[in-house]
């Protein structure tokens, strides 16, 4: 055996005051094999919720088969028991009454299941020399020019004149057809080419191409727009009038894959921010007789700023807790003031390429586990929820208590942009909360990577967090 060196004096004091986080392919290289496991049944979940209607949907089929049933009120409920409310099929709450009485506290994660893309407008169907188009808006921050020459598939639902709903999915079972939004060739972009990035493609530009054969009568004006509608008529029987009773979006067509030679990066469309939607609900649903009730919550309208009522600016959850509350007949504001919150949502994974747009020092870096994520915001903080010392302090100890691999991370470099979460209006409710996600490259492109390993420990570190 080969003698160890003796350390110096300076060696020995480096390891015990500096700090560094480790890569988890480097310390656990027997967690590589766990993390990808776990991640087949997150890359189920990717493709079937491709919209915050269709992970409500799985959510609740996950839930329903782990045992959870819907909340009543006036119940008597008993340490252990399962619960979820399903808020106007985008969002949903799901709970493990814990052992402590409520005014002690609850344990909440938060996450959001809407992402990015193109929603059809109210009058979206036009045809335009002898070809039939969607006109879009989009919804979220994107980057329109990543959004062309990229096959996309059609979700949605629309409710009939009659009162019916009918559920739209096209593009997605293999066979299926797709649609797409055209750019220029290379050939003829001269003009094109001396825009500026941000509108390589413009707002009004990003119409998707959904036909191009006329219907037969010669006295018709519109006879390729008209085949389209009959051919969305004969499937779904519905009419041009029916599009301002709808929510149709348009979402990318590829299925979750893996990505690199050693498959540890999962690829997808919309991991922002169901990563941390999947994750926390596998954590709800694991969590039995917990200390303090457990309160995950799938949100929507987080990409456009929480609002409206299915969004976490909304009084939808505080009523979800007063009702809570209710059941056991205590103090609503205890048990927020005393309650404690993950906003889990990703954050902005160091990319080498674009080594610019991050700090070195505290950006968070793919395998090296979930990201704590003290403050968000723009500028000098503005916008963001700042995490306290106490609250960081919490968090940690319960990851490191389950030996959970994590980093700390800011959203970028200073000045370079910035962005929000559901932080803020959780801190709102007067609850003590933290952002904690998964780091990811190309966030919001069409097709997001993240890494497996990242992945299980933010499942870990969910489920450590429901243990305090
Ligand atoms: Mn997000
Ligand atoms: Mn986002």
């Amino acid at each position: 055996m080969a003698e160890e060196k003796e350390k110096s004096a300076g060696k020995i004091l480096e390891e015990q005051l500096f700090w560094k986080f480790p890569h988890i392919g480097k310390e656990a290289p027997g967690q590589v094999e766990e993390a990808s496991e776990f991640c087949e049944g997150y890359k189920t979940f990717l493709n079937k919720g491709k919209t915050e209607r269709e992970c409500v949907i799985a959510a609740v089929r996950m839930l329903e088969k782990a045992g959870y049933r819907p909340f009543e009120k006036g119940q008597n409920y008993h340490p252990g028991d399962k619960v979820y409310q399903v808020n106007r099929q985008k969002s949903i709450m799901a709970t493990t009454f814990g052992r402590q009485p409520l005014d002690k506290g609850v344990r909440i994660n938060g996450a959001h299941i809407d992402s990015p893309r193109l929603d059809l407008k109210p009058c979206p169907l036009y045809e335009k020399n002898e070809i039939a188009y969607f006109k879009t808006h989009y919804y979220g921050g994107i980057r329109k020019y990543q959004w062309g020459t990229v096959p996309l598939a059609l979700h949605g639902v629309v409710v009939r004149k009659d009162g019916t709903t009918v559920s739209l999915c096209i593009g997605e079972e293999s066979g299926d057809p797709v649609f797409c939004i055209s750019d220029l060739l290379p050939h003829l972009a001269a003009k094109q080419n001396e825009r500026k990035l941000a509108e390589g493609l413009k707002g009004e530009e990003l119409n998707i191409v959904i036909g191009s054969l006329p219907f037969q009568d010669e006295s018709v004006k519109e006879p390729v727009k008209l085949m389209t509608m009959k051919l969305l008529n004969d499937k779904y029987g519905i009419t041009e009038a029916d599009f301002f009773r709808a929510e149709i979006e348009m979402v990318p067509a590829q299925k979750a894959v893996d990505v690199g030679l050693d498959r540890s990066l999962v690829g997808a469309y919309g991991q922002d921010d169901r990563v941390c939607a999947y994750t926390a609900l596998m954590a709800e649903i694991e969590t039995m007789n917990p200390e303090y009730t457990t309160v995950t919550v799938l949100t929507d309208k987080e990409e456009i700023g929480s609002e409206g009522n299915t969004g976490m600016n909304s009084f939808y959850f505080k009523h979800y807790l007063e009702d809570l509350a209710e059941l056991q007949g205590v103090s609503v504001r205890d048990m927020l003031r005393n309650g404690l919150c993950l906003s889990s949502d990703v954050n902005a994974a160091y990319d080498p390429t674009f080594s610019d747009a991050f700090e070195a020092n505290n950006a968070s870096y793919l395998n090296k586990g979930c990201v704590l994520t003290k403050y968000t915001g723009a500028r000098g903080k503005s916008g963001a929820n700042d995490a306290s010392a106490e609250t960081m302090a919490r968090v940690i100890a319960a990851m490191e208590a389950e030996g959970v691999y994590w980093q700390a991370g800011e959203l970028g470099a200073v000045d370079q942009g910035g962005g929000g979460t559901i932080a803020k209006y959780v801190a709102q409710l007067d609850v003590d909360v933290v952002d904690l996600g998964v780091p990811v490259l190309s966030m919001h492109a069409p097709f997001e990577m993240v890494s497996k390993l990242d992945v299980y420990n933010t499942y870990k570190a969910f489920k450590a967090f429901y243990k305090i």
